[in-house]
């Protein structure tokens, strides 16, 4: 069997980290062999109109999302890089980095996948990394034709009606979000009153 490795890129704005977001990098991980996979916190989402929380609280609640699971690692290349997060510089940052033999995978949610024909270049993209999705519960728009001819690998994920919107709603009521994020998150979220009142 070949030992190349295999690479997980997974890109989100994390604000917060969830538990959906953690089960969609474990169902990865297997479902796609990985070796590696990639969190990418998105420096400027150029997609988001809100207002967006401080990149250097959200890489750390990666890194608390994160943990000690093996083979997973924060990427910090997008919070590093000035102007808009596209995936495509990022990959081909990573690329260049190597190492060469490696296999790329950019896992995605369904809704993502939605929209995936508005990315910068989404074509020249593709051209680079093998798509793998997750389903998740929503109304997605109907997928644009040329996202439709793409191959994709599916991501088995049981639907978890999780979103970052939502936990950022119920910490902003002060309600309970133990169940929905990582503990050391929902504590992170805690001591620096993120998203209180807000
Ligand atoms: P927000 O509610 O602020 O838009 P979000 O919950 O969608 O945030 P992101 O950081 O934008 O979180 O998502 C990162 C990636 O994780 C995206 O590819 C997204 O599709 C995927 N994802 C997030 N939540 C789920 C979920 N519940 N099921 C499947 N995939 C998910």
């Amino acid at each position: 069997m070949s030992t190349a490795p295999r690479i997980g890129l997974f890109g989100g704005t994390f604000d917060p980290p969830h538990l959906a977001h953690v089960a969609l990098a474990r169902a990865a991980m297997s479902a796609l062999a990985l070796s590696r996979l990639l969190w990418i916190p998105a420096g400027q989402p150029w997609q988001k109109t809100r207002v967006i929380t401080a990149a250097e609280h959200r890489e750390a609640m990666v890194n608390l999302a994160i943990g000690n699971e093996p083979g997973w690692a924060l990427e910090r290349c997008e919070l590093q890089r000035s102007g808009p997060s596209y995936m495509l510089d990022t990959v081909q940052t990573l690329q260049q980095r190597g190492p060469a033999e490696a296999t790329w995978f950019l896992v995605i949610g369904e809704d993502q996948l939605a929209g995936l024909h508005t990315w910068h270049r989404f074509e020249d993209l593709l051209q680079r990394v093998t798509l793998a999705v997750a389903g998740r519960p929503g109304h997605w728009p109907a997928l644009d034709p040329r996202v439709q001819a793409l191959a994709a690998q599916a991501v088995p994920l049981p639907p978890m009606p999780h979103s970052a919107t939502q936990v950022r709603a119920m910490a902003s009521r002060g309600e309970d979000i133990s169940g929905l994020v990582p503990a050391p998150v929902a504590r992170y979220i805690a001591q620096h009153r993120l998203y209180a009142g807000g």
